[in-house]
């Protein structure tokens, strides 16, 4: 079967680089990828795959079926959306929709999704099960996945795969991660409330933005002598603002972050540690303080068993001189983690560097991939796949 797959995705090859450079050249921002959709619900039934548009807004599920009677269901996860970037690639195919650009290789996610989706369906009645493919929407501003489990996307699934391009990894070569994939990211707000007072006569006032400096340095100490240094938290200040003149006491300031962690446990006792020093540097001073703890999405935890199935699918497709077990996770985010609440999941990483240029980083204006991973990507998933139902 190997060998079937991997000859039908070779054929394939030229008219999913078309594919690719089409949603490259056609970026969408997310939750506006109409066209986007359109494309894919399009060349999903043209392979005869049973088709729902606008599920989770924007989003599209194809659901394929063969004779084989093995009730588990096994649902395949790709993104679609852009980034507000201006794109500085300079390529033939670059982004014709002025500074939205596709900087995360969601471009390549979709097509990935529909070569794998092309594959299978060649494959048609021997397929032991049901495949439910999700074409997902608002990846990067975390709530397409959300919106399309609550439109009822992990019904019935038994299992659900995705993938990342990395472009710290050569092209061909799959990077695969046991546990902890990516962070939890929460967000953060704090107002640190004092009293306004002449600048000459602290001593009358509370200085909300020197006590909010004690709170930032407290903050990032307390990372250092109370968390666990073996489950990293990071907490990142991003944006603050407060005062009014050099010379008035400021009454209030507003600082905005963000936070990250890998464990769960970790996780589920930030929002109170965060508090308990905001509560304790305010009251310390004489300030009152407001604390918005927004969760965002969780951590993606690799489900052991799918882990191995992805390896060794990889390993059999490729060598295992091509398959890189990752030792580190990374702290950033990604709402696959969201589907993961409901049943066991895999991501796996595409390396998507090219031998003869410089890589840049993912969300950078150059980003730029090997387009050879797209097989790389189609063979691995659609052979996982394959494999889910005897493993
Ligand atoms: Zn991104
Ligand atoms: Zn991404």
């Amino acid at each position: 079967m190997l060998a079937e797959i991997k000859d039908i995705a070779s054929t394939l090859a030229p008219r999913l680089i078309e594919i690719r450079r089409h949603f490259h050249s056609h970026p969408e921002l997310s939750g506006q990828e109409y066209q986007t959709a359109a494309y894919v619900a399009g060349v999903l039934s043209s392979c005869g795959i049973h088709v729902r548009e606008g599920v989770g807004k924007t989003g599209v599920v194809g659901e394929l079926s063969g004779e084989g009677t093995d009730s588990r269901l096994l649902a395949i996860r790709t993104d679609m959306d852009a980034l507000p970037i201006e794109e500085g690639t300079g390529l033939q195919f670059a982004s014709r929709n002025k500074g939205v650009m596709h900087a995360c290789g969601h471009d390549l996610h979709a097509t990935v999704g529909l070569g794998t989706a092309m594959v299978l369906a060649q494959l048609g009645e021997k397929l032991p099960g049901t495949v439910r493919f999700l074409f997902q929407p608002a990846e990067e501003i975390a709530q397409g996945a959300q919106w399309m489990v609550e439109d009822g996307v992990m019904e019935n699934v038994s299992a659900i795969l995705g993938v990342h391009v990395f472009p710290s990894i050569p092209a061909g070569l799959v990077g695969i991660r046991h546990g902890a994939l990516t962070a939890a990211a929460d967000d953060i707000e704090i107002f640190i409330i004092g009293e306004s007072g002449h600048g000459a006569r602290p001593h009358e006032a509370i200085d909300a933005i020197w006590i909010a400096a004690q709170v930032i340095t407290t903050l990032q100490q307390a990372i250092s002598r109370t968390q666990n240094p073996l489950r990293p938290v990071v907490l990142t200040i991003g944006q603050i603002s407060g005062g009014r003149a050099p010379n008035v006491i400021a009454d209030r300031v507003r600082l905005v972050g963000t936070v990250r962690s890998l464990h769960p446990e970790t996780s589920a006792g930030l929002p109170d540690w965060i508090e308990g020093i905001v509560a304790n540097v305010c009251s310390a001073y004489g300030a009152r303080y407001e604390l918005n703890y927004k969760r965002g999405v969780p951590s993606v935890q690799n489900d052991p068993a799918l882990t191995q199935l992805v390896g060794e699918a990889a390993e059999e497709a490729w060598g295992s001189d091509r398959v890189l077990i990752l030792t580190e996770p990374s702290l950033g985010a990604e709402d696959f983690s969201l589907y993961l609440q409901y049943a066991p999941g895999m991501m796996f990483r595409l390396g998507v560097a090219g031998k003869d240029r410089l890589n840049y980083p993912l969300h950078h204006p150059l980003f730029d991939v090997d387009e050879s991973a797209i097989v790389t990507g189609v063979v691995t998933l659609a052979y996982a796949a394959w494999k889910y139902w005897g493993f």
